[in-house]
């Protein structure tokens, strides 16, 4: 088994040649750091509000190496979260949110149709399964808030017989079917972005970090090792790394997420009847969630990965011997055909967690930023890259009044305690989803700890 941080997206792929960094000094209306989904969808969105934007983009390693090139592929939108919006900020606030976000699924299509970007982009539901009594029916309460709410036909349920339609494992019970959402090779799409980019003649430099960003009246100027940037305004698009700035610090904390990859099984999805492109996940706290790949792999994730001390880049975010042990082990609790067969990969990366796991979008001067995807972010990137171009431009419209702009939201507390509670109610989560799956009681300091986030307003990662 090949296990590494970048994974077998970018190897399947095959990386674009490296640019060059930047060397000197710079200007551009718009600077952007960050060469993941974010930043790229930022530099797209701003020469389709304003054609003639001088964009410069600034990525500290290689456009598409983060977590954009190495997700799941799960493509998704935000219907799930409407009942509880729909009480915090009305329901039209709540409902254009995920109306925007069903719209950039689609527009993530189209664009791969318009400019020839091979992304194995899939439109098919994602179905979201119980794997023990103790799931059972976790959606229900979801599902009727949007039935109540006119939107019964955006999340359905799914009898036992009905998933093992779709796959058959012997873990799979009962469902929930979220109608708009769509799969893809995520690095095709990283790549395919950043040629879109660099044909429409955006500057981008890679292997190029941003060490300081500094705010002078009329003008933000970004500092890199070799080189000095000045823009109007600036984008912050550096995922989890948005920890380094003190402004936006405490709105997010960093856990990690890992993947496993089979050898190509094409006989075993046959004999799973997994033929439909739908990404599948549970209902645990801590999810799991798998697909197919198109030469006929399962790639199987986990959620549960361990928590960051902070902006530290500990190496268990990307590689994590441990955790990918027991996904190995669990894939097989799933689909026990595949007890003898390969997994040629693993790899990893981190999670940036938002205190209610949406994300957040904030200003400070000239400076624009958004993080906070909480694993949900392939989809939702491309409404954030609409949402921080307007942001840029100064302008107000239908996405930049969302109620993801500017939220009030409770702050994690500082590291070191940050780690330490972060670690503890982990732990805490996945005890509860291993009792839950032996059918055992959950004991009562496992109960309370799995309860603490919620009361403290705070959802954490599924
Ligand atoms: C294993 C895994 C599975 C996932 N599965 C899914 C999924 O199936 N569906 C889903 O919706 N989401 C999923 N996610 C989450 C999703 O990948 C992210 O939400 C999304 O890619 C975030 O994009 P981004 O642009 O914000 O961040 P990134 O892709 O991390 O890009 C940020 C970029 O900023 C650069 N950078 C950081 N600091 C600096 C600096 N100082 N100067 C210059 N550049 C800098 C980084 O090098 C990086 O390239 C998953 C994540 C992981 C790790």
């Amino acid at each position: 088994m090949l296990h590494n941080a970048t994974g077998w997206w970018i190897e399947e792929a095959g990386a674009p040649e490296a640019l060059a960094p930047l060397d000197g000094r710079a200007e551009a209306d718009v600077a952007i750091v960050g060469g993941g989904y974010l930043g790229m969808w930022t530099a797209w969105h701003l020469l389709q509000r304003a054609p003639d934007t001088e964009i410069v983009l600034l990525e500290r390693e290689r456009c598409g190496f983060g977590p954009s090139g190495r997700n799941g592929g799960f493509v998704n939108g935000y219907w799930g979260y409407v009942p509880e919006l729909a009480q915090r900020f009305g329901l039209e606030p709540a409902a254009r949110l995920a109306r925007e976000a069903d719209a950039s699924i689609h527009a993530i299509g189209e664009f791969c149709r318009s400019e020839k970007v091979d992304a194995w982009y899939r439109a098919a539901p994602e179905v979201t399964i119980a794997t023990s009594p103790a799931q059972d029916g976790a959606w229900r309460e979801q599902v009727a808030g949007l039935q109540a709410l006119g939107f019964g036909d955006e999340e359905v349920e799914l009898s036992p017989e009905q998933v093992q339609a779709i796959c058959r494992s012997p873990l799979f019970r009962g469902a929930s079917m979220q109608r708009t959402a769509a799969t893809v090779q995520p690095a095709r799409l990283a790549f395919g972005l950043r040629a879109a980019l660099l044909r429409r003649g955006v500057r981008i430099h890679e292997g190029t970090a941003v060490e300081r960003v500094e705010q002078h009246g009329s003008h933000v100027e970004l500092r890199t090792p070799a080189g000095r940037l000045r823009a109007r305004s600036a984008v912050l698009a550096v995922n989890w790394r948005t920890t380094r700035w003190p402004a936006f610090a405490r709105e997010l904390g960093v856990a990690s997420s890992h993947i496993v990859l089979t050898e190509p099984v094409p006989e075993v999805l046959a004999e799973l009847g997994w033929s439909g492109h739908q990404g599948l996940a549970d209902h645990r706290r801590l999810l799991h969630y798998l697909r197919t790949t198109k030469d006929g792999r399962i790639a199987f994730g986990w959620g549960g990965g361990r928590m960051a001390h902070g902006a530290r880049h500990d190496a268990h975010l990307d590689v994590d011997t441990e955790v990918v042990s027991q996904i190995g082990r669990t894939l097989r609790r799933f689909f026990p055909q595949l007890e003898s067969r390969e997994i040629t990969h693993a790899w990893g990366g981190p999670i940036d967690v938002a205190p209610r796991r949406l994300p957040i979008y904030r200003s400070s001067g000239g400076v624009h930023a958004g993080w906070g995807f909480t694993g949900h972010g392939v989809g939702p990137c491309h409404l954030g890259g609409r949402i921080l171009s307007g942001l840029a431009l100064g302008e107000r419209d239908e996405v930049t009044t969302l109620p993801l702009v500017s939220p009030a939201v409770r702050h994690f507390p500082a590291e070191p305690a940050r780690h330490a509670g972060g670690s503890l109610i982990r732990r805490a989560l996945i005890r509860r989803d291993e009792q839950d799956a032996d059918g055992e009681p959950a004991g009562p300091v496992v109960a309370a700890v799995t309860a603490l986030p919620k009361l403290l307003g705070m959802n954490l990662p599924r």
